[in-house]
């Protein structure tokens, strides 16, 4: 059933923008709802750098700064400006890229979150996976009816021939009635969880820039599959381990010997529930090699 809500703002997009308004609202004790179509951020890294002025808006936020402090910059560290005469000379004349201040280096799908789980401390509503279908000016003139459908995708669908369902979809891919159920759907995005390798924290989207992926956490698959040409077998626990226990296969919805199938843009190509489709790796090596050439 319909659900009919009365706020001070809504906030439409949740993405960079969006989310520093719901912050800084909710921050200020302002009632807002911010409606975002997707179930999450954009996997793609985009924006990588955060102006000293950003910083000190952060700043303003309880505990903000600190948290952002504390995550490592990307490889290559803060951004800053440098001299030299070409890409391969010597970099010198190093400086600050704005204000003579440090900048933040976060790329913006690891800065996103953060701010909305802030938001949401401070009492923003966010409501992720809704789909802004009309919007009209009321007859007072002075505020605004928004309808929004909660999306029977629950975010961004990539249709390509070269996304496979995998054997626990029956061939045909089911339509995710929430957000969350489109976790690990091949089509879908691939969801980020918390890992860790060594004692750096990193994303499992991290894992995915480079090329195509196997996840499991089920070295069968790495021992039964073997080499295959391009794509990467990653075993979660060898390597690199779960932040929280369980966390793998609630995220790809599959069980501790199950395994997805990741393309190098971030999108979920083909799942396997459980290892049982190791018995005919012959299938499972084909799949592999359609969905990935
Ligand atoms: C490849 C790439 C690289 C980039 N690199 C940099 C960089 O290095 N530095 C830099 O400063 N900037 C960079 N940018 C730009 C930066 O990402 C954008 O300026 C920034 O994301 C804009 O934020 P926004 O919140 O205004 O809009 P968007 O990020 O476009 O967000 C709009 C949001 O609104 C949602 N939305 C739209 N319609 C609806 C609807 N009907 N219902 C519900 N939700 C809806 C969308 O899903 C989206 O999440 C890059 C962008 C791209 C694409």
């Amino acid at each position: 059933m319909a659900e009919s809500l009365n706020t001070s703002v809504i906030i439409l997009g949740g993405s960079i923008v969006g989310l520093c308004n719901a912050l800084f609202l909710a921050q200020r004790g302002v009632p807002c709802i911010l409606i975002e179509r997707h179930a999450g951020s954009s996997p793609h890294p985009r924006a990588m750098g955060w102006t000293h002025r950003t910083m000190e808006l952060f700043r303003t936020v309880d505990g903000l700064e600190a948290e952002l402090n504390a995550i490592p910059s990307r490889a290559g560290g803060k951004p800053r400006r440098v001299a030299t005469k070409t890409l391969n000379d010597k970099w010198d004349d190093e400086s600050h890229w704005t204000n003579s201040k440090p900048a933040l280096g976060i790329a913006q799908d690891k800065l996103e979150p953060i701010l909305r789980a802030k938001a949401i401390v401070l009492g923003a509503d966010l409501r992720l996976g809704y789909n802004m279908t009309d919007w009209s000016l009321n007859d007072d003139d002075d505020s605004v009816s928004l309808t929004a459908t909660n999306s029977t995708t629950g975010g961004q669908v990539y249709n390509s021939g070269t996304v496979l369902t995998g054997d626990d979809d029956n061939g045909k891919m089911a339509l995710a009635k929430t957000p969350a159920e489109s976790r690990g759907q091949p089509g879908f995005r691939a969801p980020h969880i918390w890992l860790k390798r060594g004692d750096e924290d990193v994303s499992s989207l991290d894992l995915f820039c480079g090329g195509w992926v196997v996840l499991s956490k089920d070295p069968s698959w790495k021992e039964r599959l073997g080499e295959v040409e391009h794509v990467e077998c990653v075993i979660v626990g060898h390597g690199v381990e779960e932040a929280d226990q369980g966390a793998f296969e609630v995220a790809f919805g599959v069980d501790n010997t199950g395994a997805v199938l990741i393309r190098p843009n971030g999108y979920v190509g083909a799942r396997w529930k459980d290892s049982t489709a190791l018995g005919d790796v012959k299938q499972v090596h084909k799949l592999i090699r359609h969905t990935s050439s």
